[in-house]
């Protein structure tokens, strides 16, 4: 038997159903679950101080492109729209092999781990010059997250009438073949799994629709979620009228892409009656407002899927498009772009944060994260408000409007991933230096 005591935090945001907030508390970890939270609790195990921090539900990172991170900020991408973006960056990424997806994803996953997220997916579309979905996971692993790889694909290229360069697009019967095995060699079910697979078509602009349509026959045969890119900007629909005459909405309905096994990323562009068939249908939603900013795709109407019951998690999505990873930041900017359109009762900090979390996990089908209750895993985000981000703050539980947005500390299955503010069991320094290698190669 395993504990952990976090004990005397100022205050613990549970995210529990009653939104319980405890004040002065301790929360006991056992075996890799939320045993306990009270008062004056005792363990023989190890002691991890609080006084002076507000203890979360680690956050949770709904959709990102872990391998963007060797392409921030790129002259040229940096200015564009979706689709010009995209063209920019392909030639970039398909000269990437093994090595560039391990490495980018390490720097992906250390920096959602000190921002706080202990649950994060990844949209991997690209396999090129041998790459495969074993590079990310196995990054996953060293770095200590929880992960939700997804099994992305290119297979509509240039010379077929799609955006991407031939050179980055599969064959669709190899999709799928890859597919199965990465999902029989890695998918675990169980409640404390640590990586899960999902199957993911990277858009509908850039598979066709019997791959939508197969890949969530596959899904649905092997017990995994589906993920996919949708209604992103108005170009996206623009495209999905032409191509194929109705909607994003009615494209995902028509090929079995709804339902509480689906999240789509983005949806900054679905109507009305859109937002009634994921709410009727349970279906998920990725929110990424930094990308969503950066790129000019407007402002997901979250306030309406809120409203209607549609379940929606943050995502940072992936470091070419925002340029940060910085998941605590993704949840103040989801909040702020509310208020734009709302007004200043648009979103309170503690729904952007009950989105990190609680939502975020319910997205990705893991309600036993997210909270902190009896049962839970022991998931669990450490924030230090004793220095000058949160200095004069008179709530500082509302931690989306003041800081920090690191972490002192973070435990993912009760283990410590990151202590007094350092990642443990990786180097990040060197992770930084070969991150700075690679890209070197890349611009030469
Ligand atoms: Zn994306």
């Amino acid at each position: 038997m395993s504990e952990t005591l976090i004990r005397g935090a100022d205050t613990i945001l549970t995210m529990d159903d009653d939104r319980r907030e405890l004040a002065g508390a301790d929360l006991l970890l056992r075996d890799g679950m939320v045993a306990e939270l009270g008062h004056g609790l005792v363990t023989d195990g190890t002691v991890i101080e609080a006084r002076g921090c507000v203890v979360t539900p680690g956050l949770v990172n709904t959709h990102h492109h872990f391998y963007q991170s060797l392409t921030r900020a790129v002259p040229g991408g940096q200015d564009a729209l979706l689709f010009g973006w995209l063209r920019r960056l392909y030639p970039i990424w398909a000269r990437f092999g093994p090595e560039e997806i391990h490495v980018s994803a390490l720097t992906a996953l250390a920096e959602l781990a000190l921002s706080g997220c202990t649950l994060t997916s990844d949209h991997q579309y690209i396999h090129p010059n041998g790459a495969r979905l074993d590079d990310s996971i196995a990054a996953a692993q060293a770095i200590g997250l929880r992960f939700q790889a997804t099994r992305g694909a290119m297979s509509i290229g240039e010379s077929k009438g799609g955006l991407p360069p031939d050179a980055l697009v599969e064959d669709e019967a190899a999709i799928l073949d890859d597919c199965i095995r990465v999902i029989d060699a890695f998918h675990d079910p169980m409640p404390d799994a640590m990586v899960r697979v999902a199957v993911a078509p990277c858009s509908p602009f850039s598979v066709s629709r019997e791959l939508m349509r197969d890949a969530a026959l596959l899904a649905r045969d092997k017990g995994v979620m589906l993920h996919t890119h949708l209604a992103e900007n108005a170009e996206d629909v623009a495209y999905s009228l032409e191509t194929y005459g109705c909607r994003p909405g009615q494209y995902a309905e028509d090929l079995g892409w709804t339902g509480p096994d689906v999240w789509h990323a983005h949806c900054v562009k679905l109507d009305g009656r859109e937002i009634d068939l994921f709410a009727a249908s349970r279906t998920g939603v990725a929110h990424c407002p930094c990308s969503n900013c950066r790129l000019g795709s407007g402002i997901a109407p979250v306030r309406a899927f809120r409203d209607a019951g549609v379940r929606v998690g943050l995502g940072v999505d992936g470091s070419a498009s925002n340029d940060m990873g910085n998941l605590m930041g993704e949840a103040r900017q989801a909040m702020l772009l509310q208020r734009v359109v709302h007004g200043g009762d648009g979103m309170s900090a503690r729904e952007a944060l009950e989105i990190a979390t609680r939502g975020g996990a319910d997205v990705l089908g893991r309600p036993e994260c997210g909270r902190l209750e009896p049962g839970a895993r022991a998931d669990v985000a450490i924030w230090d408000t004793r220095g000058i981000e949160a200095a004069g703050s008179w709530d500082p539980a509302a931690l989306v409007l003041a800081g920090p947005t690191r972490v002192r500390d973070l435990l993912v299955e009760g283990r410590r991933v990151v202590a007094d503010g350092v990642l443990q069991g990786v180097d990040l320094g060197e992770i930084i230096a070969e991150q700075g290698r690679l890209v070197r190669r890349l611009m030469a």
